[in-house]
């Protein structure tokens, strides 16, 4: 079994009736680039560049940033390569910027709102991804995006980075796709309007998750509540899907829900891009995918959206996969 399912794992997501879903790897390290060629990943759709900072006394410079980068995205070739802008704060803190004193670190100074606050740093980081873009396939994207705003002053660095390049004489890709990752209940609600100011969403289930159902996601105590498939984030990862679509812009989903056996049927019903997730669940996740008909998922979908308690749900699930599999 594990033998077949390794061979496979190199053909493309395609359900039986023909529909197309690109199965990505999330990566947090360089040396995990074999794991993504192992495993059959057709992309990097989440680089969680912070990692690269977390381990580190001291921070990386330009040019140390953009080699990895440029070997990243040589390395991949004509596969894409999602960089996500530091995600720092709260569970992720750097030693070099040490503890940060917050009641709430999750609501506190992370994400997007660390890398505005240290302005230097960001435009340091999106100037060696700009210098990668030529490079190969790259997309860059930014966490925790909570409104427009936010998306104008990223923007702005982004602007900022790509005129120091031009004025240093070096190369950039000006048709870099940028894009957002949906993690917060304001963005998911407004995602008919922010789908107009990016290239595309990714939907980061594990915040979503967190901020939507009030549960710490590292909380032990209230894990019970963690529930991939309450129908709040149901309905939420569906609009956020049906309001990039309308706009024209691809949506992809890279939290862990999309490694869940019990979750993929339901993206794929709803018509999502492209997901993302731990290299390791790749094999698996393709199978399913490959034994699955686009009709069984849309008719999960709907099945699904009829109900309001998770157990209910969760039944569903297991009945729809009993019957296909
Ligand atoms: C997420 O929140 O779902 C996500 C992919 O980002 P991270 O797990 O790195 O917070
Ligand atoms: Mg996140």
């Amino acid at each position: 079994y594990h033998k077949s399912i390794m061979q496979e794992c190199h053909l493309p997501g395609e359900t039986i009736d023909g529909y197309r879903i690109n199965v990505f790897a999330n990566v947090e390290l360089f040396d995990e680039l074999s794991s993504v060629n192992e495993n059959g990943a057709e992309g990097v759709g989440l680089y969680r560049t912070e990692y690269t900072f977390l381990s580190r006394n001291e921070l990386p410079t330009e040019e140390e940033l953009t080699d990895e980068y440029m070997q990243m995205a040589q390395i991949l070739g004509k596969r894409k390569v999602v960089f996500r802008s530091l995600d720092l704060g709260a569970d992720k803190l750097a030693r070099v910027f040490g503890t940060l004193q917050e009641p709430n670190p999750a609501l506190g100074l992370r994400a997007i709102r660390f890398s505005m606050r240290h302005r230097d740093l960001f435009r340091r980081q999106l100037k060696a991804v700009l210098r990668a873009s030529v490079k190969g396939n790259v997309a860059l994207m930014f966490p925790m995006i909570s409104g427009l705003n936010e998306i104008h002053e990223a923007k702005a660095v982004l602007r900022e980075a790509q005129r120091e390049l031009e004025a240093e004489g070096r190369e950039y890709d000006p048709d870099m796709p940028v894009g957002i990752m949906v993690e917060l209940p304001s963005t998911v609600f407004i995602a008919d309007a922010l789908a107009h100011e990016v290239d595309f969403f990714s939907v980061g289930t594990n915040d979503l998750i967190q901020y939507s159902l009030g549960i710490d996601r590292l909380n032990r105590h209230v894990s019970y509540l963690y529930q991939p498939l309450h129908p709040a984030v149901i309905r939420s990862i569906k609009y956020v899907v049906d309001a990039g679509h309308h706009a024209g812009i691809e949506v992809s989903v890279c939290g862990e829900l999309a490694s869940d056996p019990y979750c993929v049927p339901i993206l794929l019903g709803m018509g999502v891009d492209t997901i993302s997730i731990t290299p390791q669940a790749i094999p698996g996740i393709k199978r399913i995918i490959r034994q699955t008909t686009m009709e069984d998922c849309k008719k999960l979908l709907k099945d699904v959206q009829e109900h309001f308690q998770v157990s209910a749900i969760n039944h569903t699930v297991r009945e729809s996969i009993f019957r296909q599999f």
